[in-house]
């Protein structure tokens, strides 16, 4: 595959009105409207599978997946190109872990037969995959889960329990560690099954945050049966799976166009608020300079598309510079918004039942706060990276 780092001007411009030129066609105003409406990690559910459906049809919905697997196998500069120009135009937020996290997983370690089946639905969007691993007693300390698997003759029976697991409830597929024995280092006797939906003995339990949405859920497995052959790795060294599958979702999880998005809201109402405080007017402009960084940032980290498979530091940075970002942004949009707006949050509705704008900033801050927190924690990715240097 040609990763060409520096496309000329020429064809940079000729790329651009391609995309432009689809978007104007393919992004209907209902579209845009799911897309400025998004608070959390995906917007509105039709408005994903609708968008979702066009981008295939067009053969866009995987920039970074290599051509040979259905990709559109382009370059780290145009994919940026072309999410940039998606967050400018306000397209749905698509609900991704098959596309950023699971699929490019398969391709580099699933079976034939997993490749065969799994990876045309995700890019399809038939599968919508959610991330089984968190569970009460383990989130940062990922390697204490207790949720348990054992071998009964060609399945695998899972019994225990998991929770914040994103979109659990729109999905048709799971992803999930669950540990098969117990070795002297937790990391040890873990591993990675995949679960097709609806599975007998699993039960959803929705879990609505701050920001007033239901995103998250608990998950109560009471038997569930899987097939061995939906085994990615060896028994008892998911540990590995796992971490390769954290490395290619916080490269993804915050890229720079989810913050740009929310910058342009926060920059359009900096520019309808009359005698706007100059200190939000300053800390609007560092913030705009600062994603510019980041966005340079995320250009050169990956030229590959996906991190390398020893690199720890760059899924880690990326993460941790979107996140606090994000969250940055989303909270001065709120404050230019005004403050004051912070009681009317779900009470001033329209008669779409759609958020009052200051509400909608307010709600968007709260949302962003779980950034922070998702995909490990902020001090999760700075004890990876300090580990990572303190080991040379
Ligand atoms: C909105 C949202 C969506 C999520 N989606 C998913 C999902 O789809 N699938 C999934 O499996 N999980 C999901 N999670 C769970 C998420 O990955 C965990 O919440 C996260 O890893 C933190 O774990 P914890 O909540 O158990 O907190 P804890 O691990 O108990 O951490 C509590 C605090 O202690 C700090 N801390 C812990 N250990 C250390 C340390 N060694 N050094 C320094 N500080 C430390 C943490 O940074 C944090 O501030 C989601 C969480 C949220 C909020």
């Amino acid at each position: 595959m040609a990763y060409d780092h520096d496309i000329s001007r020429c064809d940079e411009a000729v790329f651009l009105a391609e995309v432009r030129a689809f978007l104007a066609k393919a992004l209907t105003p209902d579209l845009r409207k799911a897309g400025r409406r998004t608070l959390g990690v995906h917007s509105d559910i039709s408005a994903c599978r609708t968008w979702h459906r066009r981008l295939f049809n067009q053969g866009w919905i995987a920039p970074a997946w290599p051509a040979a697997w259905g990709g559109a196998g382009w370059s780290s500069r145009r994919k940026f190109l072309f999410d940039r120009e998606c967050a400018l135009n306000d397209a749905p937020v698509l609900f991704a872990g098959g596309l950023r996290s699971l699929g490019p997983l398969l391709i580099e370690m699933g079976t034939p037969a997993q490749q065969a089946k799994y990876l045309i639905p995700i890019l399809s969007g038939d599968d919508l995959w959610a991330q089984a691993f968190s569970e009460p007693g383990a989130g940062s300390d990922l390697a204490r889960i207790a949720t348990r698997a054992v071998r009964d003759g060609e399945d695998y029976v899972i019994d225990g329990a998991k929770i914040w697991t994103t979109g659990a409830h729109l999905a048709n597929r799971l992803f999930a560690i669950v540990r098969t024995s117990d070795e002297a280092r937790p990391q040890q006797g873990l591993t990675f099954l995949l679960i097709d939906l609806p599975a007998p003995g699993l039960t959803i339990s929705p879990i609505i945050t701050i920001d007033g949405e239901h995103e998250l859920n608990a998950l109560f497995f009471d038997g569930i049966r899987v097939p061995v052959a939906n085994r990615v790795g060896e028994e008892g060294e998911g540990w590995a799976v796992a971490k390769r599958l954290m490395q290619m979702a916080r490269s993804n999880n915050t890229p720079s166009a989810l913050v740009r998005r929310v910058f342009q809201r926060a920059r359009a109402a900096a520019l309808s608020t009359e005698g706007l405080e100059p200190g939000l007017r300053r800390r609007l402009a560092e913030a705009e300079l600062d994603l510019l960084a980041f966005e340079q940032t995320e250009l050169s980290a990956m030229p590959e598309g996906v991190p390398r498979p020893g690199d720890q530091t760059t899924p880690s940075m990326l993460k941790l510079l979107g996140s606090e970002l994000h969250q940055r942004v989303a909270e001065l949009a709120m404050e230019i918004t005004g403050p004051a707006r912070l009681p009317a949050l779900g009470a001033f509705h329209d008669e779409d039942g759609d958020l009052a704008d200051g509400a909608r900033a307010t709600a968007k801050h709260f949302a962003t706060r779980a950034a922070s927190i998702y995909s490990g924690t902020s001090e999760t990715q700075r004890n990876v990276m300090a580990g990572a240097i303190l080991r040379g």
